[in-house]
């Protein structure tokens, strides 16, 4: 009988249809038997019933009006997790899979990764299923704006401190930080991915991607004694962290030589383009497939699953949860594929997940290979307290610093618990460590 069994009952009883926060918690819980086994106060003390239980959620109606004057009312999710080693901290989805369900599962990961960061960050998230694609930059503010009019209640600078995610970048996060400095009255660090003319961190915009390179770069070469030099590259997504992680595997030596949206996936032997992806993406707005028209010896695949199918070394899912399944990580296995890096969070099925560490791939959960990203987050909080800026060369460096202290934090606990390169359970253990520490003694 599993130390843990009934707190995972609990969890599924209480948050019925919400299958993707069931699975984070499976999986942290899986990891966490053993710490339970060694720590029995922690079970008398309910630590492990209390995490699993956000402290706060809240619900919102965001009504805007699109350039026809048409009425529109999504809603709005904010879940504030966990508190005790820091102000909750987490990103802002926009997407129109978002429920509650997501948002706690995100929220839920979110604790430990920020933990594992060494900063002094909880555990949060938040969003809404208002769609970005196709809408006007007016119609993006409106709508920025009017979440913000419910959401500037329940955050502050040591509170509660949204950054982005899917569907938010840097137009979202200004758009909703002039509407909170209006209602506030406060120029204040209450939202993270900020411009750099308004308090925003140099290297905010490719933290997440280029720590996702520095991770694997060490626990390739650690575990494997392989790096990016000469590598070929699978990433899907062709967003924020897609992009830069390009970025990042190109200036360490590797090619990467596919991308994808929601719609397909690109595939250029010779190696992608940056630039023109750039353009696309960042400039434009548009689709993927318009790279083919840039470069015609590149090929369009519409669907984005089969992008698995292409030879690679590494493997760096950046899109989306669960892109990545049981097939898919069959197909990258036999094809020779011996490092795979979760860029988005827990883009890889449970079954895939089982595969890799089964085969000794070298694997980064997305807890602690993306983390560079609420990392930097972090750095930029610090920043606006100092009312100071650091360069992008000072910046960088503390964030390659956290990476691979990350790695080697998850890499020990992973081996003190006799799951040695295990990096899954690892991260989890190590992140929960602090926060476990944190919450038994400020008591229940
Ligand atoms: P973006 O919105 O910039 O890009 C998302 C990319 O993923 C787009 O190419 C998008 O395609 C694709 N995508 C989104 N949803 C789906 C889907 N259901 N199926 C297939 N493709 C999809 O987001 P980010 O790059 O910021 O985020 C990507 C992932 O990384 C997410 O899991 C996020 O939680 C995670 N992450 C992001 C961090 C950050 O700092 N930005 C930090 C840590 C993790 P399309 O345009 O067609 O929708």
């Amino acid at each position: 009988m599993k130390l843990l069994a009934n707190v995972m009952e609990q969890v599924v009883k209480r948050n019925p249809n919400e299958p993707e926060f069931h699975q984070a918690v499976e999986e942290v819980l899986d990891s966490l038997e053993s710490v339970a086994e060694k720590n029995p106060q922690w079970v008398k003390e309910g630590i492990f019933d209390r995490i699993v239980e956000p402290e706060r959620q809240i619900i919102f109606r965001i009504p805007w009006v699109d350039d026809n004057n048409k009425v529109h009312v999504n809603r709005g999710f904010r879940v504030q997790f966990n508190s005790s080693i820091g102000p909750y901290k987490g990103g802002l989805r926009l997407h129109p899979s978002v429920n509650v369900g997501i948002i706690k599962f995100l929220g839920f990961e979110q604790i430990f990764k920020n933990s594992l960061t060494g900063l002094p960050l909880g555990g949060g998230k938040g969003g809404s299923d208002f769609d970005p694609k196709g809408k006007s930059d007016g119609e993006i503010m409106r709508f920025c704006q009017s979440f913000m009019t419910e959401l500037y209640r329940h955050i502050g600078p040591n509170t509660d401190v949204p950054a982005g995610d899917i569907g938010v970048g840097g137009r979202e996060i200004g758009y909703m930080y002039g509407m909170y400095r209006k209602i506030r009255n406060e120029f204040t660090g209450i939202l993270t991915g900020k411009g750099l003319t308004w308090g925003g961190s140099l290297a905010r915009t490719q933290a997440t991607g280029y720590g996702l390179c520095y991770f694997m770069d060490v626990a390739m070469q650690s575990i494997k004694g392989k790096s990016f030099k000469d590598a070929t590259v699978v990433i899907s997504g062709s967003g924020n962290v897609a992009i830069y992680a390009t970025e990042k595997v190109q200036e360490l030596g590797g090619k990467v030589v596919a991308l994808s949206d929601s719609a397909g996936y690109i595939h250029d032997p010779e190696g992608i383009k940056l630039d023109t992806v750039k353009q696309i993406k960042e400039v434009e707005r548009k689709r993927i497939s318009e790279y083919i028209k840039h470069h015609p010896k590149a090929t369009y695949t519409e669907g984005c699953a089969g992008i698995w199918s292409i030879k690679c070394d590494v493997a760096l899912p950046c899109a989306t949860q669960n892109e990545l399944d049981e097939n898919a990580a069959k197909t990258l296995i036999a094809n020779g594929c011996y490092g795979v890096g979760e860029g988005a969070n827990m883009p890889s099925t449970p079954e895939a997940v089982d595969l890799f560490i089964e085969n000794k791939i070298v694997f980064g959960p997305g807890k602690a290979a993306n983390a560079g990203g609420v990392a930097t987050s972090g750095l930029e909080m610090c920043q606006n307290s100092m009312r100071y800026s650091w360069t992008f060369e000072e910046v960088d460096t503390k964030l390659k610093d956290i990476m691979v202290n990350i790695y080697k934090n998850a890499s020990d606990a992973a081996k003190e618990y006799g799951k040695e390169n295990n990096l899954v359970a690892g991260a989890n253990i190590a992140g929960f460590l602090k926060v476990a520490e944190a919450m038994s003694a400020q008591g229940v």
